[in-house]
């Protein structure tokens, strides 16, 4: 690079770099969730500076915070948790922070929904209550969830920089308005589809809170955790089901392996409905919640009828 060129590479950085998240006064934020990192960052605009730790992509049943991520999160005001036990490494932070810093587990103030607990997995073991069910941590798939979680993140920006209250309210209003017309969106896309069309059988067990906001059956090929392989008998028994229920297409996750999905469409007969986003944002259309969601409720739809 010439010195020129550096120069000018400088300059622009400087531009485009928001002057206020770079000084002191801007409010950080760690972020171990996508769609978190993405409410804060609406939410919060030039007051925040937001550390978005677990990325667009990565499997949140399988991330693990590195030590940078850590560092990350000890120096943030505001630690972001999906909650809902899906963050096994909660000891980590609490180790890495030394407690400074207010954590919030998001999640965790959402209406629940139970899932069966892997048993091969001593984390969900663990977690499990007597019946062996867990929580569902996939609450993002609700658009009414995220409405939710939005006014919770709206008031912990509120709560630790007062000053700036009335930025963090117009803005968690317009994003609110923005996820209000997406649900409505999403009800007239489902309105297309007959009731006894609604069935999901997806390759992990994700899509429980969706279903109940636009009526679906759920069956899932794995449990709550992309980890492990699913059973033979499960495999068998889901064959069964969806020859029963004559579901005409399947849809697999783009964290997952596809192997087992092929698998079961080779012996039912169903046909790949596409790819889901079950675990957050990710690539292409996913990048975006209003373009994860459209690209989830289009493509299921879109098969199904
Ligand atoms: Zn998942």
């Amino acid at each position: 690079m010439t010195i020129e060129k550096g120069v000018f590479m400088c300059l622009m950085f400087i531009l485009l770099s928001n002057p206020l998240a770079s000084g002191a006064d801007v409010l950080k934020v760690a972020s171990f969730s996508t769609l978190l990192t993405e409410i804060a960052q609406k939410v919060g605009g030039n007051h925040v500076n937001v550390a978005g730790l677990v990325k667009p992509g990565q499997d949140p049943h399988e991330y693990q915070p590195t030590p940078d991520d850590l560092k990350q999160a000890a120096d943030a005001k505001l630690i972001l948790l999906s909650g809902k036990h899906i963050e096994h490494y909660l000891d980590k932070i609490q180790q890495a922070t030394g407690g400074k810093g207010e954590s919030l587990s998001v999640g965790d103030a959402l209406p629940n929904l139970k899932m069966k607990a892997d048993p091969d997995e001593p984390q969900e073991k663990a977690a499990a209550d007597a019946n062996g069910m867990i929580d569902d941590p996939h609450w993002w798939n609700s658009v009414a969830n995220v409405e939710k979680a939005t006014t919770v993140v709206r008031d912990a920006l509120i709560k630790l920089d007062p000053a700036n209250r009335a930025d963090y309210e117009s803005r968690a209003k317009a994003y609110l308005t923005k996820l209000e017309a997406l649900d409505q969106w999403a009800k007239r896309k489902v309105a297309e589809l007959p009731r006894d069309k609604r069935k999901l059988v997806t390759s992990h067990d994700a899509f429980q809170y969706l279903a109940k906001d636009y009526g679906f059956k759920v069956y899932a090929i794995e449990g709550v955790s992309t980890e492990t392989e699913p059973s033979d008998r499960h495999i068998a028994e889901l064959i069964d089901q969806i020859k029963k229920q004559q579901v005409k297409a399947i849809f697999l996750e783009s964290t997952l392996n596809p192997k087992v999905t092929v698998e079961i469409t080779r012996e039912t007969g169903a046909k790949i409905g596409g790819t889901l986003y079950a675990d957050g944002l990710g690539e292409g259309d996913g990048s975006t919640y209003d373009g994860m969601i459209r690209h989830n409720i289009e493509t299921i739809v879109d098969a199904l009828k």
